[in-house]
């Protein structure tokens, strides 16, 4: 199953939907060698796994469609390094509020979720986060739609937070609540962000550098 080559692991990206190409190309320039995954079989070849985000509850769907459900969840258990990213996040955790009743959840991620956490008003929006773990300055991310974690049990690392929205309560001068978004437990790594746009490729770096270490 160890298909590590040389330096170079093998990282898989779920090809199902949402920015493949993008975070094949920032695994390239992070040291990996990167390849689509839809299948089991290719499931099984990979050292580790990116999730990409688009919409959790379409992903949750063709998890089951193209049976990947039960063979990913068990690599997860079994220690599999996963990175999600938004939806992906949104997969990994072990709960999700203001989500489908029947959307699935591949677990990895001892946390709780919100879907469409930061509202309407702030629909998309982009801050400079200093990640925990990532060297050389704050990373620009880009939110869409992004959920949050609302909770995270002990084993969870917190890695970066961004203020939530205005209390409407309080108003726009009112304190806001710190929201997590970027986590670590273990080998898996989520950010509520995408981290595949930018053209920087420090977090996949950060991730490849967990395969390495799996
Ligand atoms: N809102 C989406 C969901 O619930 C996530 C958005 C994203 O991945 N950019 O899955």
């Amino acid at each position: 199953m160890t298909t590590v080559s040389g330096t170079r692991p093998v990282v898989g990206v779920l090809a199902l939907q949402g920015a493949v190409r993008e975070h094949v190309a920032m695994l390239e320039r992070a040291g990996a060698r990167a390849v689509p995954v839809r299948r089991p079989a290719e499931l099984s070849e990979v050292d580790g796994l990116v999730l990409p985000g688009g919409e959790s509850t379409t992903m949750s769907r063709l998890l089951e469609t193209f049976e990947l459900l039960e063979p990913l969840r068990a690599r997860i258990a079994g220690g599999l390094p996963a990175f999600g990213s938004c939806a992906g996040l949104i997969l990994l955790a072990r709960q999700v509020l203001d989500g489908r009743p029947d959307q699935q959840q591949l677990g990895g991620l001892d946390v709780v979720v919100r879907r469409n956490a930061f509202g309407r008003q702030v629909d998309s929006f982009e801050a400079d986060l200093p990640i925990t773990g990532v060297p050389g300055g704050p990373v620009r991310a880009v939110f869409i739609r992004a959920p949050w974690v609302e909770k995270a049990a002990g084993g969870v690392e917190v890695l970066a937070t961004v203020p939530g929205p205005a209390d409407p309560d309080t108003g726009p001068d009112g304190p806001r609540v710190a929201r997590i978004v970027a986590v670590r437990q273990g080998a898996v790594l989520a950010t509520a962000f995408h981290p595949e746009i930018t053209g920087d490729e420090r977090l996949h770096r950060l991730f490849v550098g967990l395969v390495r270490e799996a």
